[in-house]
């Protein structure tokens, strides 16, 4: 028998200051914690299930999805194994291989491959350039009409980011809407790194299908987890179920995430349910840190003022820093290390991503003196 080399734990989060954008917002509670390992071992929730994933009521699966339908202002959601797929669905419903989609210039890879995977043609919206890379509404519609040209007919969905992931631009999601409205078409908004963090109203922002990542906004660990939304109009579409398995979502493969996740998920609704008001001061939270990290030669593209946690940064302070260190391009995380920070990818200098989302003043504080310190004492 091969013996099975010892695991290296992972202590990022409950050690360090994490600054990782991609899992700060999926960060667990303790209660979080508690339900993933009760539901660890496979197919966990499937104990009383009826034949479908969504309408599993012991554990609450069907009332915490009623629960999320109404926390995003829409009818009916279900759950998928992440954003991406939710995305997948939506244009694999909605589209026929060879259709048109149009996309903001911010879009995520996994809105392109989505697209790709169900055979449609892409047409990005242009403008988002060097610092702010802002979205505009007026865009999507230059977008439409150039594939209008193309094609000969208007395309079939409009994508939107809501908040990109690498500048962290809150898109003006309403005026998008109302644009694609316009030519008929329905809007799919990806709020992968909006809802869970901040309040999503899809009844407001006139959003025909919303796309969420549990693991990356709703503090839902244990695995993959999405959840996909929809409004009246469409839900009995993208909802269909099997012809030769009459209780089975067709979408989903009849069940998307069946473990650990789906208990994690449901476990921190109550926890993002209440965080999603306090996103005022995450927001501060973030601005305070940009404006202080300007002062010392770091400062970010993206929109000013910010509006979410996520800050794109760039210093050619740092980077001259790395051409005389002995560490070279990986004193930076070496340094922050040292200082209790994580999250930086290692071997990154000139520019790189951090959010601040859910740091306590103290952290804060922690943070911009950390950077502060390693500017004067180096620079
Ligand atoms: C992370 C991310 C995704 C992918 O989310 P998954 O739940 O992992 O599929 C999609 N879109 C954006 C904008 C993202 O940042």
């Amino acid at each position: 028998m091969k013996v099975t080399p010892q695991l290296d734990l992972r202590a990022r989060d409950e050690d360090f200051i994490n600054l990782n954008p991609l899992q700060t917002g999926g960060r667990t509670y303790p209660e979080t914690r508690k339900a993933v390992s009760s539901y660890v071992d496979g197919y966990s929730v499937c104990d009383w299930c009826a034949g479908d994933l969504c309408s599993i009521t012991k554990p609450g699966v069907q009332g915490m999805l009623g629960e999320i339908s109404e926390f995003l202002g829409m009818e009916e959601s279900i759950l998928t194994n992440g954003c991406r797929e939710a995305k997948y669905i939506v244009m694999h419903t909605m589209c026929r291989p060879g259709d048109t989609i149009v996309v903001d210039g911010n879009a995520h890879y996994s809105t392109l491959v989505a697209a790709e995977r169900a055979g449609l043609n892409v047409v990005k919206t242009g403008g988002n350039t060097k610092p702010e890379y802002k979205v505009t509404p007026q865009s999507y519609r230059e977008a439409i009409e150039k594939a209008k040209k193309e094609a000969g007919k208007p395309p079939k969905l409009t994508v939107l980011t809501h908040v990109d992931g690498s500048y962290g631009n809150l898109a003006d999601a309403k005026a998008v809407a109302d644009i694609s409205r316009e030519y008929g078409m329905p809007l799919l908004l990806n709020t992968a790194y909006s809802s869970g963090r901040m309040p999503v109203d899809g009844k407001k922002l006139g959003a025909d299908f919303i796309a969420c990542s549990g693991h990356k906004s709703w503090a839902a660990g244990g695995g993959n987890i999405g959840m996909l939304s929809s409004t009246g109009e469409y839900s009995e579409k993208i909802f269909r179920k099997s012809a030769g398995f009459k209780i089975k979502p067709l979408e989903i493969l009849g069940c998307s995430t069946r473990g650990a996740q789906t208990l994690a998920l449901m476990a921190s609704l109550p926890h993002v349910k209440e965080r999603v008001k306090k996103w005022g001061e995450e927001v501060e939270k973030a601005r305070k840190v940009a404006k202080e990290f300007g002062k010392i030669g770091i400062d970010a593209y993206g929109e000013t003022p910010r509006n979410h946690d996520i800050i794109f940064c760039h210093s050619e302070k740092l980077y001259e820093i790395s051409q005389t260190h002995k560490k070279k391009n990986y004193f930076l995380y070496r340094e922050l290390k040292e200082r209790g920070i994580m999250g930086i990818k290692a071997g990154l200098t000139k520019q790189f991503k951090i959010s601040t989302y859910r740091l306590n003043d103290l952290q804060i504080r922690h943070v911009i003196d950390s950077f502060k310190d390693i500017m004067e004492t180096l620079g």
